[in-house]
This record gives structure tokens, C-alpha cells and sequence, in this order.
């Protein structure tokens, strides 16, 4: 049984689903499949495993799974729930990507969708677990998709066995059809438990104009006016990124400053915020002179993968910042002090524990948040709701692979689910910064995540499990056939997939071959997979794993391009700008290694930061963002695994490289490097346009690739910006103010086909 500290009792006994436990303990007994519907703040995820826990779930060689689809959703309600069931973090644990705290004695386990993926991998029937929770199933993101799919199919092959398992899919909202009336899906339509959540009226307030430009300008003033002349109550505002939540934090925060007591530090500065741990129809084969394409080796990995996504859509482009020198018209008012505190899912978990406390006395609470305080994060004594009506979304063109950041207007249940966070502890208000007319013309949902994105690691993931014919799988959404159909042939131009007749190709159904074995071991998409399972040759594969992993961790190095605040910030950032400039000449070598481009430049800024320790200091001085560098080095770690160590070894002879298993690269190991790379992104080849070619000014200093009837481009703060190869390959194409490729490595002429 559980021993309960009597303010964690009176506080569970408030949330509506504790009135529903006794259904919901019904409907498992009796259902293999149950699905729970819930609004955000009744208590599913702090609640559910508890129940499960009492009714004795976990008391015999089965543990209790929890999945979500956020890392922090992980780590924090993990430690939740360990609080308010008084028990030790070896019981009630996470897992994330690289970190946990699982031991032999955990029975109740959080963990990310992609964990778990990586667990059927190993052990198809996930013997370990007597029921697995799918948490936030609303937002639909590709790894719990999958995951319900192949639990469909898991749940029944054990009751087969004779050791039952159960499912429960929560949600927080009521659109579950695509689980419930899918008969691929669930033969038998699973039992809907709906917990009534206590909602108070909100009222809704649409703008008459809706600003196009300055939408984040309009947020501030709203919020303004709403601390000036309303009662009470705390404010939550929905903005789309990081870079945004921190402009219009700064401007609130010095229209209403405070002074604040010990232990708060003003969380104004950019410097300060780091200091709190800032933490395509593809090419034909190419032949390569050195490396063996036949010649590869898995690694193997214990943990994993993760959906490296879920945090983009705050990080993303932070490019277009709002305008914040422009707010003086608000003059500061410090008999009004307002308590601001910035909410989104790169945060730390000790400042994103901040918005569960009550605010300094006297202050009103103010929550600049994106997504994230949408649905998994519930803010307790929100009384107003300030909606931008916008969301940060990673869109890719399926047919061109090029892939680009856009606000875009939100769907018409989010914009309701942000209304509802008012009106969670008495009636609230929800100040829409857009008209009724706009909101009328939203799309009802979003769209699930697999019909808006490439699949081609899904696809590898799921032959490993030896589902051959991924076009017959019970997916609640299925993915276009367009994306099958590209992620099939991407993968066997890697060679991840053997190549069947035309006729069969048609039916999907390539399977596996050794190759796409060993790639699928590796907890990085089938691009890179390929460049780790050919990194052994010529002892390339420390490099491969540096560079693979700086490639993985989106924008290593600090937005410098952001307006300054100040003079003196102005003049600051200009010295980052040089000193950045400057390093990146220096990482990028010379000679030789000069053509591995930009990922020599990721090379020699890994190689420098872990010679330095890896410390914040040293990205802070160098244009590094600390928290990507430490991700970058986890990722070595797990990639390295077993074999080499990472221990840094002075050598002070090698210059800017990390241990002596990281020397420089020889020249005939960068050869080997770039051969390795164009194997990996093969069919991301791009040809310079010749002087006599030239039809259109356009096209001046700009690339042709097989798919687009546009030029790219070299980006001028690239390695290879001066040198323009008449051939690279690149790692991706980033449509901002111009096609631009990043991560561009030069290809010699005679590797071409
Ligand atoms: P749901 O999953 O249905 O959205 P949760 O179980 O996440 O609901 O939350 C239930 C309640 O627990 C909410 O009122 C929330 O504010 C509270 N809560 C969750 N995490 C914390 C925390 N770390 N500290 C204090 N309260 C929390
Ligand atoms: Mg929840």
C-alpha cells in the first residue's frame, strides 16, 4: 500500500479522475484495450499509474510503462509521482534517450515513446511490462502512433501466452476515433472512459483586426493592459518559440519590474539564462575509390532513440525575433509588479518548476509559454489565457526534401485547449489576438505528425522488426504513400534494404538487408546509420561518430544574428559575431580538410570544446551553445558505448582536438571522411552552376540539384562559402531567405557517377 503525506491526499482528492478510479479500474480488469479521455489538469498522468500501482500491477514480475512523447513530460512527472507516492526515484524512474534512473526495483517506469520502441526491438513482447500507459496520445506524434500499432498486435500475442498485458491509451482530448474506430486498429472497438474535468465558463474575447505583422507587439500590449485594469489572477500567454517567449518576457519585465527577493535572480539577460544551465528521388550508388561500402559493422546500443523533434518546434529558426527596442511607450510601472517566467520544453526543470509555485507576494503570475503549456504542463491559478493563435511548425516539402520553420495559424481545438487553461480554478477569460472570422477558418485538428513528415527511419525501425510490408500496418493514421514510397527508395539506394523486382517494389515490400541491420542499430536516422556503420575503416569511426553527432544536434552554434537590446549588448554581440567567425576559420583547418567544409568545422568545434572540458565558459567565449555541446557529447558517449572511452587527455601537440583518440584527422583519413559522408548523403549531391550556363542572374554562384528547379546556395558562413566545389553534398536544405544548404562537404569530381 501507499503512504500518502496528508497535503499530497488533499490535494489528489480534487483532481476529477480519482472520482473515476473505480471505472477506470473496471474497464482494465475487463478490456485488454482502454482508452482514457481527460482534459489537461485532471490528473491521468500523476494518477493513472498510481491506481495501477495499488491494484497490484506491479506486484509480480511485471512492471508499469508510461510513454511520452516529450522528454521533459518524462523526467518531471516521474518525479511527480514518486513524491506523492512517497516512494524512492529507484521505484518510480525514468528513462530518457541518454539518462535514467531505472533500477531493479522500479515499478512504475516513465520513459519516451522512442525508448520503448528501442525496447520491442529487442523484446518483441515487452515481457517486462504487465501494462504500458500511452500518454498525450492527442498529439499524435509518430513514435506513439507506431507504438500503438505494434501494441495492438503485442497485447493480444501475450494474453495468447498466457501473460496477459494491458493497454491504455489517455488523451486529452475526446478525438480518439482514429484509435477506437479503426477496425485494422482494434477489431473491437476499446471502452471510452471520459473523466469530466471541472471547467469553469471561460469567456472568449476575439479581436476585431487580427495583426499579421507584429503579433508579438499585440501579445504585450494585451498583457499590459490585462495586468493594468483586471482583477486578480494569473496570466498565461501562448507564444510559438523560445526566442519569443524570452522577447516578450524582457518587456514585460521592465514595464513591470520587482525587486525580487533572495534566492530569485533576474532572468533577463541572455548571458543569464545561459548560466542556468543553459543548457526526393534519390542518386544512383556512387562508387568510392577508398572506403568499402561493403565493409560495415553495428554498433551496439543499449538505449533508445528519442524524437529529437519534440523540442524543435521551440528551438527552431530563432531567427525572426520580435522587436523589442521598440517598447518604450510602456513606461516601467513598479507599483504594479508582475512576476514573469518564461515555459517551454528546452527550459530547465528547475526553472520550469517555478510556474508550480505561487508567486512572490503582492505579484501577479505572469506564464509566457509555447506549446508545451498547451496540454502537458498544467499551471495552477491561470485566470486569463492571452492566445497569439500561432504555432512553430518544422514543414517539409515532400517532393524536394527541403525542410523550413513556419508560424502558421494553430488548429481550432488547440486554440480551445489554451482557452480551457483558464478556467481550471474559477471562470476565466481567453483574449483570442486574432478575429472570430480568422478562428472560422482554422482547420478543426491538427494533423497527426506521420502524415507531415519523412519516414524513412520508421520505415528502417520497422523491417528490423521484421514487418516487411509496412504499407499493411495497423497505423492509426497511415502515412501517404508518397512518403512509403520515398523512405522505401531512399532506403535501398543506402543499401538498408535489398532491392526486389519493379512489380514487388510497387507492394512495398523490400526487406531488410545485413546493411540495414547494422544501420538500424544505431539511434540516428538511416543517413547517418550508414555513415557509423562504414566509420571503421581506416580508424575513421571517431570521427564519424563527432561529426554524426554534431550533424544530429540541430544549430551548435549560437544565434548571433538576434537585435540587441542595448548599445552595450550591441557591441558585445558584434565581438561574439568576429570571435565565431574567427574559430570557425580555425576549425576548419587547411588544405586537405578544408573540403570536408562544414563538418569539419563541426569536427574541429567538438574537438576543441571537449579539449576545453566542455565547459559553459568555454562555448559562452566561443559562439557555442553549451546545452547542444553537452548533447554532443552524450550522444559520443552512447554512440562510442562500450569501446572507446571519452576521457579527455591533454595533448596539447594536437592542438584543438580532444583526447589523443581524437588527433587530427590525416589527410587521407579526411578523404576518407568525405567519402564516407557523400555515402551517407548520396543523394543529396549538388552541382555549381557553369560561368555558360548562366541563364538567369539568379543562379550566379548557385547549385543544382536533382530535385529542385531552383538554385541553392553555399551559405556565406560556410566553410566552403570562398571556395564553391563544382560538387558538394550537403546536409539539408533550409528554405530562410534564400535556399540555402547546411552542412555543405565538397565531393570530387571523379566520385561522381
Ligand atoms: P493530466 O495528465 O490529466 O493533464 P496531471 O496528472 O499532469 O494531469 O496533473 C494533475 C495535477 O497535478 C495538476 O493540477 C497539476 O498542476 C499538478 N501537478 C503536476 N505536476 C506537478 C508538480 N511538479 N508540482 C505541483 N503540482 C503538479
Ligand atoms: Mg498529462
Amino acid at each position: 500500500s501507499v503512504d500518502r503525506l496528508p497535503e499530497i491526499q488533499d490535494s489528489r482528492l480534487r483532481l476529477p479522475v480519482l472520482a473515476e478510479e473505480q471505472v477506470i479500474m473496471e474497464a482494465v480488469r475487463e478490456n485488454s484495450f482502454v482508452v482514457l479521455c481527460g482534459e489537461t489538469g485532471s490528473g491521468k498522468t500523476t494518477q493513472v499509474p498510481q491506481f495501477l500501482y495499488e491494484a497490484g500491477y506491479a506486484s509480480g514480475t511485471g512492471i508499469i510503462g508510461v510513454t511520452e512523447p516529450r522528454r521533459v513530460a518524462a523526467v518531471s512527472m516521474s518525479h511527480r509521482v514518486a513524491k506523492e507516492m512517497n516512494l524512492s526515484t529507484r521505484v518510480v524512474s525514468y528513462q530518457i534517450r541518454y539518462e535514467g534512473n531505472v533500477t531493479s526495483d522500479t515499478k512504475i517506469k516513465f520513459m519516451t515513446d522512442g525508448v520503448l520502441l528501442k525496447e520491442i526491438q529487442k523484446d518483441f513482447l515487452l515481457q517486462r511490462y504487465s501494462v504500458i500507459i500511452i500518454d498525450e496520445a492527442h498529439e499524435r506524434s509518430v513514435y506513439t502512433d507506431i507504438l500503438i500499432g505494434l501494441l495492438s498486435r503485442i497485447v493480444p500475442l501475450r494474453n495468447k501466452k498466457g501473460l496477459p498485458m494491458k493497454l491504455i491509451v489517455m488523451s486529452a482530448t475526446l478525438r480518439v476515433e482514429d484509435f477506437t474506430e479503426n477496425r485494422k486498429l482494434f477489431p473491437t472497438p476499446p471502452p471510452v472512459i471520459k473523466v469530466e474535468a471541472r471547467q469553469f465558463p471561460v469567456s472568449v474575447h476575439f479581436n476585431k483586426r487580427t495583426p499579421l505583422e507584429d503579433y508579438t507587439g499585440e501579445v504585450f500590449h494585451k498583457t499590459c493592459k490585462i495586468h493594468r485594469m483586471l482583477p486578480p489572477g494569473g496570466i498565461l500567454v501562448f507564444l510559438t518559440g523560445q526566442a519569443e517567449v524570452h522577447s516578450v518576457c524582457r518587456r514585460l519585465r521592465r514595464a513591470f519590474p520587482f525587486r525580487r527577493g533572495e534566492g530569485e535572480e533576474a532572468a533577463t539577460d541572455y548571458s543569464d539564462e545561459m548560466k542556468k544551465f543553459k543548457k526526393a528521388k534519390h542518386k544512383r550508388t556512387v562508387s568510392l575509390p577508398r572506403i568499402d561500402l561493403d565493409n560495415y559493422s553495428a554498433l551496439p546500443v543499449d538505449e533508445g532513440d528519442e524524437d529529437r523533434l519534440a523540442g524543435i518546434d521551440d528551438e527552431g529558426s530563432d531567427l525572426e525575433l520580435g522587436d523589442d527596442a521598440a517598447d518604450t511607450e510602456e513606461k516601467a510601472d513598479p507599483s504594479l509588479p508582475l512576476y514573469v517566467l518564461p515555459l517551454y520544453s528546452l527550459l530547465a526543470p528547475e526553472q520550469q518548476a517555478k510556474v508550480f509555485q505561487p508567486p512572490p507576494h503582492g505579484t501577479r503570475l505572469c506564464v509566457v509559454a509555447t506549446n508545451v503549456a498547451e496540454t502537458s504542463l498544467t499551471i495552477p491559478g491561470i485566470k486569463y489565457v492571452v492566445d497569439c493563435g500561432r504555432v512553430k511548425k518544422r514543414f517539409y516539402d515532400r517532393v524536394t526534401g527541403v525542410s523550413s520553420f513556419k508560424v502558421s495559424w494553430t488548429s481550432q481545438a488547440s486554440a480551445n485547449q489554451r482557452a480551457g487553461r483558464s478556467g481550471r480554478t474559477e471562470p476565466g477569460h481567453c483574449y483570442r489576438l486574432y478575429s472570430s472570422a480568422v478562428f472560422g477558418d482554422f482547420s478543426l485538428f491538427s494533423e497527426a505528425e506521420i502524415t507531415r513528415r519523412p519516414v524513412e527511419d520508421l520505415v528502417l525501425q520497422m523491417k528490423d522488426l521484421n514487418i516487411d510490408k509496412v504499407v499493411n500496418f495497423p497505423f492509426p493514421t497511415t502515412p501517404s504513400a508518397e512518403a512509403l514510397v520515398a523512405a522505401e527508395q531512399l532506403l535501398v539506394s543506402l543499401g538498408a534494404l535489398e532491392e526486389v523486382k519493379e512489380m514487388e517494389r510497387a507492394r512495398l515490400s523490400c526487406p531488410i538487408s545485413p546493411l540495414g541491420r547494422a544501420m538500424a542499430s544505431f539511434p540516428v536516422s538511416p543517413r547517418y546509420a550508414k555513415m557509423l556503420a562504414l566509420g571503421k575503416q581506416q580508424d575513421c569511426l571517431p570521427y564519424v561518430i563527432a561529426v554524426v553527432a554534431a550533424m544530429t544536434v540541430r544549430e551548435i552554434f549560437e544565434d548571433l544574428d538576434r537585435p540587441a537590446g542595448s548599445e552595450d549588448e550591441s557591441s558585445k554581440l558584434a565581438q561574439r559575431r568576429a570571435r565565431l567567425a574567427q574559430m570557425r576559420r580555425l576549425w576548419a583547418g587547411q588544405g586537405a580538410s578544408l573540403l570536408l567544409g562544414d563538418l569539419m568545422v563541426l569536427l574541429g568545434a567538438v574537438g576543441a570544446c571537449e579539449f576545453a572540458g566542455c565547459t559553459l565558459k568555454f562555448c559562452e567565449e566561443n559562439g557555442l551553445r553549451y546545452k547542444a555541446m553537452l548533447e554532443i557529447r552524450r550522444l559520443r558517449g552512447q554512440l562510442t558505448n562500450a569501446g572507446v572511452d571519452l576521457r579527455v587527455k591533454l595533448c596539447p601537440e594536437v592542438g584543438v582536438f580532444v583526447d589523443c583518440k581524437m588527433a587530427p584527422p590525416t589527410e587521407s583519413q579526411v578523404v576518407c571522411l568525405r567519402q564516407i559522408v557523400l555515402a551517407g548523403l548520396g543523394d543529396h549531391l549538388a552541382r555549381r552552376v557553369q560561368q555558360e550556363e548562366l541563364l538567369d542572374p539568379k543562379w550566379r554562384n548557385g547549385y543544382k540539384t536533382p530535385l529542385l528547379d531552383e538554385p541553392v546556395y553555399i551559405h556565406p558562413s560556410s566553410a566552403l562559402f570562398k571556395t564553391l566545389p563544382q560538387f558538394v553534398v550537403y546536409q539539408e536544405v533550409l528554405e530562410t531567405t534564400k535556399m540555402y544548404m547546411r552542412g555543405v562537404s565538397a565531393v570530387e569530381p571523379e566520385w561522381v557517377p
